[in-house]
């Protein structure tokens, strides 16, 4: 499986544009091509997307972590441009005809989750991988241990990417063989001093292969 980050706070390669906001492409064999969030601008997202050869009409699926503005912001434009996206995957309502709400822990795919709307604010995906979970997470509202838990009902947890917030209960993440901490996450020098060999920057370009 292949995640590709189109939209982060930082830039990883120089051509893109760092803004507040987090989205990346999640492709899985077997599985369409999963969005997942927008970022905060529909602009920044589409050329971004344009610099890393990801055609927007490619994109079969959008999941939204939750309906803060740096996660939904760019869904507009990026609907203008494929009105064609078969489904929109959310938290809670967005009002749009294609939605589908998951307020449980949910297959949405034979090997990707979601983890349903946790503590009425947000859901984190799941990739089962053969290695083990690759778990995408969007700002981590929540709480830490109880999206590691959800998680956990589909199997040991190998990789966690995205949004991790104020998050600093670092021994949660022992058992977790690569750690990616990006966008919102406040304590990324932390996490790189205690897992340094399964710390991983983030940043828009990143492309993680698994
Ligand atoms: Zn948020
Ligand atoms: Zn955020």
């Amino acid at each position: 499986m292949r995640i590709t980050i189109i939209y982060d706070n930082t830039a990883f390669r120089k051509d893109l544009q760092s803004d507040w906001g987090f989205s990346c492409l999640v492709e899985e064999k077997g599985a369409p091509k999963i969005l997942f969030d927008t970022g905060t601008n529909g602009k920044i997202l589409l050329s971004n997307m344009k610099k890393l050869g990801i055609d927007p009409l490619s994109i079969e699926e959008v999941f939204i972590s939750h309906l803060h503005f740096d996660h939904t912001g760019g869904l507009s434009e990026l609907l203008k441009v494929n009105p064609n996206i078969k489904k929109i995957y959310v938290p809670c309502s967005m009002g749009l005809e294609n939605e589908v709400i998951l307020k449980e822990p949910t297959k949405i795919h034979e090997n990707i989750f979601s983890t349903g709307e946790l503590e009425e604010i947000e859901q984190s995906m799941g990739v089962i991988t053969k290695k083990g979970i690759v778990l995408i997470v969007g700002c981590s509202h929540p709480y830490m241990g109880t999206i590691l838990d959800t998680a956990k009902k589909f199997g040991k947890i190998y990789a966690i990417i995205g949004g991790m917030h104020g998050f600093s209960e670092f021994e949660l993440f022992k058992d977790i063989n690569l750690i990616c901490p990006t966008h919102c996450t406040q304590h990324k020098k932390e996490l790189k001093e205690i897992y340094p060999e399964k710390y991983l920057e983030g940043g828009a370009g990143r492309v993680i292969d698994l």
